[in-house]
């Protein structure tokens, strides 16, 4: 049964008004999405069930708010680092949060490094190809959103859970 299944850990990480509650709220409307537990009252927290390639994988997504620190998460199963294209210091907070994550050598976490707000090309300060270079380097998922336009919303949510498949660290 379901009670049986592990719940994954999710953590949304990045700058204050970068999209993280947005890219969140976008989740909840994929096609990808199951049964959200409404348990909570803590907005911050939910767990959800995300049926792919029909296997089910129950995961909990912290949204931190801006006042608490990252690391009072443990058992992490996945960071979902998020800088702006249109913020440079939002890039420079989400690298030294990806170092501070890597130097933790106990744990292997998914990292997924996003780069939001794909849709503001007029005011991009960071390319494509600068957050698809430091994931080489760092060994870990880049994706270009856009939490607005819902584009590739999904495809962040699906390498969310492959990323979590193939770290099976908690299995
Ligand atoms: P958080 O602080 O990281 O949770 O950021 P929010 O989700 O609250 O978003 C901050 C602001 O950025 C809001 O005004 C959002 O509407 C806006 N925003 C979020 N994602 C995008 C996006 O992909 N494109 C654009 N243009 N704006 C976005």
């Amino acid at each position: 049964s379901s009670c049986d299944q592990p719940i994954f850990r999710v953590l949304m990480v990045g700058a204050h008004g970068v999209g993280k509650t947005a890219l969140v709220q976008q989740f909840m409307t994929s096609e990808y999405m199951g049964a959200l537990d409404t348990s909570f009252d803590d907005d911050s927290e939910r767990t959800v069930s995300v049926l792919i390639d029909g296997e089910e994988t129950m995961i909990d997504i912290y949204d931190i708010p801006p006042d608490k620190d990252y690391k009072r998460y443990d058992n992490v199963d996945a960071y979902v680092i998020v800088y702006s294209i249109t913020d440079r210091s939002s890039f420079n907070h989400g690298v030294d949060i990806l170092e501070e994550i890597m130097c933790d050598t106990e744990r292997h976490p998914a990292i997924i490094l996003v780069a939001n707000k794909s849709d503001l090309l007029r005011s991009r300060q960071i390319t494509n190809d600068e957050g698809r270079e430091l994931c080489v380097k760092k060994d870990c998922k880049y994706i270009e959103v856009s939490a607005v336009l819902n584009h590739k919303v999904d495809d962040l949510l699906v390498g969310i859970v492959s990323q979590i498949r193939l770290h099976p660290h908690r299995i």
